[in-house]
């Protein structure tokens, strides 16, 4: 199954789409994972996209195609792929219609996570991430210990008050024609009521795409 995220920064994406890859059995590809990896390696990818990351802009969409065609590449063989955060444009989203013909493969769903802005503003400004696994927390200071592999938790640089501004500006600008986009195309877009509790809104994400997963 192959299926894109969509949703603002802050809407579980990353916490959604982890469990679902689990329970579908397949990877799970989320660009800006990629990125924070390539600038914290300091390869030429990460040092072309720090500046824009920092800021909470997208970075270029040739950028990003160019991640997408390298791991669905490689991700093909296997049954499918979770795309969290991997389309942000019309373009991005043409291009990995063009990615995914050119593979002989087809989307499977479109899920949009819908959230109100207060709740994400406080949910961003509250998270620290894993600065070696990328999970994420909530409520739990810098300096803490990862639960998965231990390594030190950290603060976003994007989720300071004003990245965090304008990412939600960015995505009312950029990322939500996209939605409008997926509906035009094939009508594979389900809409996710984000709010709740972690394991009711990962009901709703299994009941949207009508598979069964045991629970986490
Ligand atoms: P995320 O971890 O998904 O919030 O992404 C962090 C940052 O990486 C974003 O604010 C963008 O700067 C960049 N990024 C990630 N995915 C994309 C994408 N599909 N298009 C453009 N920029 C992206």
């Amino acid at each position: 199954m192959i299926v894109v995220l969509l949703g603002p920064p802050g809407a579980g994406k990353g916490t959604q789409g982890e469990r679902l890859a689990t329970c579908l059995g397949v990877p799970k590809l989320a660009t800006g994972d990629v990125l924070r990896d390539a600038v914290k390696r300091g390869t030429p990818l990460g040092l072309a996209a720090k500046a824009a990351m920092d800021r909470g802009d997208l970075v270029p969409d040739d950028v990003i195609l160019g991640i997408m065609k390298d791991a669905l590449g490689m991700h093909n063989k296997g049954r499918g792929v979770v795309l969290d955060g991997v389309v942000r444009t019309v373009p991005q989203a043409e291009g990995l219609a063009r990615v995914l013909r050119e593979l002989g493969r087809t989307l499977d769903a479109v899920l949009v996570f819908d959230i109100d802005s207060e709740e994400l503003v406080s949910r961003l400004s509250a998270r620290t991430v894993c600065s070696n696994c990328q999970t994420p927390y909530t409520g739990r200071e810098p300096g803490s210990k990862c639960d998965k592999c231990g390594g030190t938790l950290v603060r976003r640089k994007d989720d300071e008050p004003e990245a965090i501004r304008n990412r939600l500006a960015v995505y009312e600008r950029q990322t939500a024609p996209v939605v409008a986009w997926y509906g035009a195309q094939n009508g594979a877009v389900r809409r996710i009521d984000a709010l709740g509790s972690m394991d009711d809104v990962f009901a709703r994400v299994a009941g949207a795409l009508d598979v069964t997963c045991d629970p986490a």
